[in-house]
């Protein structure tokens, strides 16, 4: 019996804030899958900020989305007929083919999902890519010791509070800046010594610096322009600078004031260091037992922001650029 699957496409190029006619819902039949092919439903489907970069047509570390073709993302779904024997249908799977319902592909592209105790969704957040690049990163380029105080932008969303909270775990004083005092109240649940509420505040750096008078030992950047300027400001010396994400200037047609103070990198000797969760992949495994345990027993927790229905997925999207999610944003198709 033929399957539907409705996905979102790529209509048109962004300019600027990307807008809901950017993206087009389409409906495709999938054959039945072929030797060594899965057919898989999506339970749940990723969207990420990276994605907007992929909306260029310009080369990166990622080729670009095409023009009429579906988006593609994280997802996690389950297998409804498998022709690899790796595979049996009721499998939970793992795949970089979201931004639709269902899919056909080569059991090449589907990692099993490992019975962790956690909802399934948590392997695109806490326990996924997310929660990959705050453990990886925060760890090899922030080095942190007890006692750092730990500056972390875009605090409220899936990389920033699982960075968040691996700090406290190492001992380090956390201040967070996040849009929301609903963000901040969370994240002082879960631990945060102090937050920003960049959005009011009506001076950043005086907010910085009341929240961290000791100065900062690592900026973990998730947006970049101001947030970086202010962390540059207040770097004590030998600081680290965890380049992740610049949100803020993802949408801009021009290009944005830099930091207007970036002599401090010499002065402070700070390290500053860009990367790409991918770069780390030799920690896996090491993530997968720490961070999981960590997620067993409480220590991390996480909050979830979701949209239902793939037709609302370009929504969630645009919601990542105002803010409207706390922790991982996602999207539930079944
Ligand atoms: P989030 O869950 O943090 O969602 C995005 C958040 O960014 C929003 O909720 C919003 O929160 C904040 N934001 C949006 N626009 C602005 C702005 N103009 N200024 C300040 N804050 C803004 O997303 P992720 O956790 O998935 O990603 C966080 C960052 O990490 C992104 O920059 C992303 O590109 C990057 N990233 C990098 C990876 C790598 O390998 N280097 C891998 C994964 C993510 P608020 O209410 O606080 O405004």
């Amino acid at each position: 019996m033929a399957t539907t699957s409705r996905e979102i496409r790529l209509k048109s190029r962004p300019e600027g804030m990307p807008k809901a006619d950017n993206f087009e819902l389409a409906s495709v039949e999938l054959p039945a899958p072929g030797p060594g092919e899965v057919l898989v439903r999506n339970s749940w489907m990723s969207v990420d900020p990276y994605m907007r970069g992929r909306m260029y047509d310009r080369a990166s570390y990622v080729p670009p989305f095409q023009l009429g073709q579906a988006l593609q993302g994280g997802a996690v779904g389950a297998v409804v007929q498998s022709n690899d024997e790796r595979f049996k249908p009721g499998d939970l799977v793992e795949s970089m083919l979201g931004w639709r319902e269902a899919f056909v592909a080569s059991a090449s592209n589907l990692n099993k999902l490992p019975n962790a105790g956690v909802p399934p969704q948590a392997f695109l957040g806490v326990l996924g890519m997310p929660g990959m690049t705050a453990y990886s990163s925060f760890h090899r380029i922030g080095a942190p010791k007890e006692g750092d105080v730990v500056f972390v932008s875009g605090a409220g969303g899936a990389v920033g509070s699982a960075v968040c909270q691996i700090a406290k775990i190492r001992g380090c004083t956390v201040v967070a800046s996040a849009g929301s005092d609903e963000k901040l109240a969370w994240l002082k649940s879960v631990g945060v010594d102090a937050g920003v509420n960049y959005k009011t505040a009506p001076n950043l750096l005086d907010a910085v610096r009341a929240a961290a008078p000791k100065g900062v030992d690592i900026y973990f950047d998730n947006v970049g322009g101001d947030h970086l300027e202010v962390a540059l400001e207040v770097a004590r010396p030998f600081a680290r600078f965890i380049e992740c994400g610049m949100i803020s200037i993802y949408n801009a047609n021009e290009p944005p004031p830099g930091p207007r103070n970036m002599s401090y990198i010499v002065g402070k000797r700070i390290k500053m260091q860009g990367f790409i969760v991918s770069d780390f992949m030799d920690m896996r495994e090491q993530f997968i037992a720490e961070m999981g345990a960590w997620v067993k027993d409480g220590r991390i927790k996480w909050e979830e922001t979701i949209e239902t229905g793939v037709e609302n997925a370009p929504k969630a999207f645009l919601n990542l650029f105002t803010g409207a999610n706390t922790g991982k944003m996602l999207v539930k198709l079944d």
